[in-house]
């Protein structure tokens, strides 16, 4: 019996997935989903923890006979792209190749190799409208100036993975979606409208693009469904992103839970401070392996109790 940590109850519970693979035994086939990279630079190894430890854990589940499909996500399309390609003189979409290159390169020194498909967001644009548009039909989503809006409002169980109260919630709201017009101050961006000059794509909505939680519901409907057994990522990514994730996804399909078990791994800290882009406290995965060899880095991570 496999017992796992549950960010959604806070508890350990018996891990047991919900469909089977025809002509095997019941419950052992899985589906993961685990938050893949943004493409604008060099992965650090905070961002090699999360990997190597979902790695380890695919590996272990298909050691123990599960069938394994483990689906992550590459965000190719977002305002630090956009940022990082103008002070670098290219287009976007040159520089996220170049970094999805590039950290596919580093993941693949780590023995990180048990992902069965990354999915591009761009990719996925039909999918991201057609899950905007369903919202919109079913009220969740309205039009704001610049662009269209979660009303987080709709949705009576937000906050039930980070634990949070609607006005907590609202507190916790990333700076890049306080646009003007927006019903609640937590309402999150679903698709914006584009700006002169930035990639856009055509919609009922206007031209622009996705906003950064809908790539991964719109990944997981078209490859999994509506619900599926394993979503993992690192811990602050609980709120606002996988909050959003349930509340896009659950009112689509009505159905709950969206994910039955939530796995979360912590942070790589330096001197008690997350090892962050923005607080410039981190090692590039390559400039660690320049001193030591990979099976360093992932007995470093490993060692720990990871699963608590
Ligand atoms: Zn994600």
């Amino acid at each position: 019996m496999l017992k796992i940590y549950n960010t959604l109850s806070r508890k350990k519970e018996i891990f047991s997935p919900l469909r089977q693979v025809r002509g095997k035994p019941k419950g052992k086939k899985v589906n993961l989903f685990v938050c893949g990279p943004t493409v604008y630079d060099f992965p650090h190894i905070g961002h090699a923890r999360t990997y190597v430890v979902f790695d380890a854990f695919v590996k272990f589940l298909r050691q123990k006979g599960f069938k394994v499909f483990y689906l992550q996500n590459i965000t190719d399309i977002d305002d630090k792209i956009i940022d990082r390609a103008k002070e670098k003189k290219i287009t976007p979409k040159k520089l996220a190749l170049l970094f999805e290159k590039e950290y596919l390169k580093d993941m693949k020194s780590l023995k990180v190799d048990s992902v069965t498909k990354y999915a591009r967001a761009t990719d996925y644009i039909k999918e991201i409208i057609s899950q905007v548009k369903r919202l919109l039909d079913k009220s969740f989503a309205y039009q704001a100036k610049d662009g269209i809006y979660y009303d987080i409002s709709k949705f009576k169980n937000y906050g039930k993975l980070a634990r949070r109260t609607i006005l907590q919630a609202e507190d916790g709201v990333c700076r890049i979606d306080q646009a003007k017009g927006k019903r609640n101050r937590g309402d999150f961006c679903l698709w914006k409208l584009s700006k002169n000059g930035e990639p856009k794509w055509e919609s009922p909505f206007g031209w622009g693009r996705p906003g950064w939680h809908i790539e991964d519901t719109a990944i997981c409907e078209k490859h999994f469904g509506f619900q599926y057994d394993i979503h993992g990522g690192a811990r602050d990514l609980i709120f606002p992103h996988h909050e959003a994730e349930i509340a896009q996804m659950e009112a689509l399909s009505d159905k709950s839970p969206m994910v039955k078990h939530w796995i979360h791994t912590g942070f790589l800290t330096v001197s008690d401070k997350k090892m962050s882009k923005s607080l410039g406290n981190f090692i590039t995965i390559r400039d660690f392996q320049k001193k030591y060899p990979y099976r360093v880095l992932r007995l470093f991570v490993l060692k720990r109790r990871v699963y608590k």
